[in-house]
Parts: C-alpha cells; sequence; structure tokens
C-alpha cells in the first residue's frame, strides 16, 4: 500500500492507494506552513488514519528538489522550503520517502491511468498558471532527484516575431530571472498579457478563448500569435524527445479547441508524421497529484521488489 500526498499551500490531500483503481482519498487537511514539527504531525495523522503499513510515502509538491544538494525549493511552504526534505522526512516517518512536483505527478497520472496509456514515451504539457512538463519513459520519470527535466516553459526561446501576417513581441521578463520564457507569454497571465499588448485590452484569458471561438477578430489574432508561439518550441520537444503523446493539463487544457489547434500547429511542424492527434486534454483530472503519486510509489515498490 502507498500513502500518497498532494501538497498545496493551503491542503494537504491525502490518500491510500491499494492499486491504481483503488485510490482511497482521506479528508483535506491544512497545511501547516511555518512549522516543520507540525507539517510532520500532519503526514502522521494521516497515515495513521489509513491504518495500514505502507510500503512508502509519495509527496507531489509545486516545487523542485535541487537534485545536486537534495534541499527543496517550495516557495509556498517556507516550513517545508530549503532543506533535505526527502531525508527529513524519512526519519521523521521512518518509511521510504518519494518526492515529485505536479507537473511530474501529471506525467505519471497520464501514463498510469490517462492519456498516455500505452505509450513508451509520454511528455506531459501544463498550459495555466505555468508553462511546465515532464517526462515519463518506460514507466520511469526522468527526473528521478526532482530536478528540472520537462522544463520547457524556463528558456529565452519565445520568439520575438509571430503569427501570420508577423507581428513584432516583446520579450516578457519571467519569475525565473530570465526573460523571453514562454512561461512569460504562454501561460494564462501570458496570454492575457500577449492580449494587452496586440489590442491594448485587458481581458481574462478564457474570455480571450471564448471570444477566439466565437470568431471575434482580436482574439482571433491573440490566439494565432499565441499558437504560433507556442508550437514551435513543443514541436521540438516532439523531436528531442520522441513522444508519441502529449497530454496536457493546466486550465487553459479546459478549452478543447485550444488544444486541436495547438495540436494541429504541432503535427505541421515536427518531423514525424502522426496520422492522429499527438496534443491530446489529459484524462487524469480528477486529483493527478495523488494519482501520479501512486503510479511512482507502485514503480518503486516493483522495483525494490526485483532487487531482493
Ligand atoms: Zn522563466
Amino acid at each position: 500500500m502507498i500513502v500518497c500526498f498532494d501538497i498545496g499551500g493551503t491542503a494537504i490531500k491525502g490518500a491510500g492507494a491499494w492499486s491504481l483503481d483503488d485510490v482511497r482519498p482521506l479528508a483535506r487537511r491544512q497545511t501547516p506552513t511555518h512549522d516543520f514539527d507540525a507539517f510532520v504531525l500532519v503526514l502522521k495523522s494521516a497515515i495513521a488514519e489509513i491504518g495500514d503499513a505502507p510500503d512508502c510515502v509519495v509527496l507531489s509538491i509545486t516545487g523542485i528538489i535541487d537534485p545536486d544538494t537534495g534541499k527543496s525549493f517550495i516557495a509556498n511552504i517556507p516550513c517545508a522550503h530549503d532543506r533535505p526534505l526527502k531525508d527529513g522526512l524519512e526519519t521523521a516517518l521512518g518509511l521510504p520517502v518519494l518526492i515529485a512536483n505536479d507537473a511530474d505527478c501529471c506525467a505519471l497520472a497520464e501514463y498510469g491511468a490517462g492519456a498516455g496509456r500505452g505509450h513508451r514515451v509520454v511528455f506531459s504539457a501544463i498550459l495555466g498558471t505555468g508553462v511546465g512538463g515532464a517526462l515519463v519513459v518506460d514507466g520511469k520519470l526522468i527526473n528521478s532527484t526532482g530536478g528540472f527535466a520537462g522544463e520547457w516553459g524556463h528558456a529565452p526561446v519565445a520568439a520575438t516575431r509571430a503569427g501570420n501576417p508577423p507581428v513584432d513581441l516583446p520579450r516578457f521578463s519571467c519569475g525565473c530571472g530570465l526573460e523571453g520564457c514562454l512561461d512569460a507569454i504562454c501561460s494564462a497571465r501570458g496570454m492575457e498579457k500577449l492580449h494587452q499588448h496586440l489590442t491594448g485590452k485587458s481581458m481574462a484569458a478564457e474570455d480571450i478563448l471564448e471570444n477566439w471561438q466565437s470568431g471575434e477578430a482580436e482574439a482571433a489574432r491573440t490566439l494565432d500569435v499565441y499558437i504560433d508561439m507556442l508550437s514551435g518550441p513543443l514541436a521540438l520537444v516532439v523531436n528531442v524527445t520522441g513522444t508519441t503523446i502529449i497530454p496536457v493539463a493546466g486550465g487553459l487544457s479546459n478549452s478543447s479547441a485550444l488544444i486541436d489547434a495547438l495540436d494541429a500547429a504541432v503535427r505541421a511542424r515536427i518531423l514525424r508524421r502522426f496520422p492522429r492527434p499527438l496534443v491530446v486534454q489529459a484524462q487524469c483530472t480528477i486529483e493527478p497529484g495523488l494519482v501520479g503519486a501512486a503510479v511512482l510509489g507502485f514503480d518503486f515498490v516493483g522495483q525494490r521488489a526485483k532487487a531482493l
């Protein structure tokens, strides 16, 4: 049995997983953000409530673990930030602990129980608050130490001229410290900034998408530029990883029209030809953090059994 946690800045969701088809969620618990001992106690109380001896504990976090130092970067939970979180929790809980970020868990969930089933290489993308992603190959998360693999949203690659006809674009500064990241112009807030730049109008991303679908000219122009900017780098991800499916999660993926348009643009720009959709909506939309954590936990248990 695997104990899975989805650690958010305000709530901790927990579940016991006996199989991928048998994941039993617990009531949400409040996240102690400033007291690590209290944080550990919440995890312990959840494990006790499940009442079975777990093989391991898996955490989905909104952050990263530095692969060189093992230290966590979790901006919204100060007590769990900047510390060797895995070692600390293993000592405190007396159980093996695995940690993956939310994008990693999303990719694992899609591989194990979603649109990525049956695919050897699954690159899962996030389009929402941020632009992110993660890679699973042959069931293995290619980010085993919680580092940075799959982070296609952060690099200064955003086009400075895009759309048909092309328009000059600024390089927006990004929260990571760089300029010109896709995260800064193709996330939900990025789409809003792009629309503002092109039209001078402030509008929520979901309204821009709605206007686009109803044929409104300004929104159509914004989406023309947006899809042009996003599809080139995503096509490169396909060529580099050899992924045969890209499940997309995050708030913007709720627009099936956006995902369909992105799929057409990406498929027109890659070397391999797919006679079927490549970029698709994620299927594990309910608790992908917990499901992905369970996939990671069962893989860990399977590997450990093989090694014995
Ligand atoms: Zn960035």
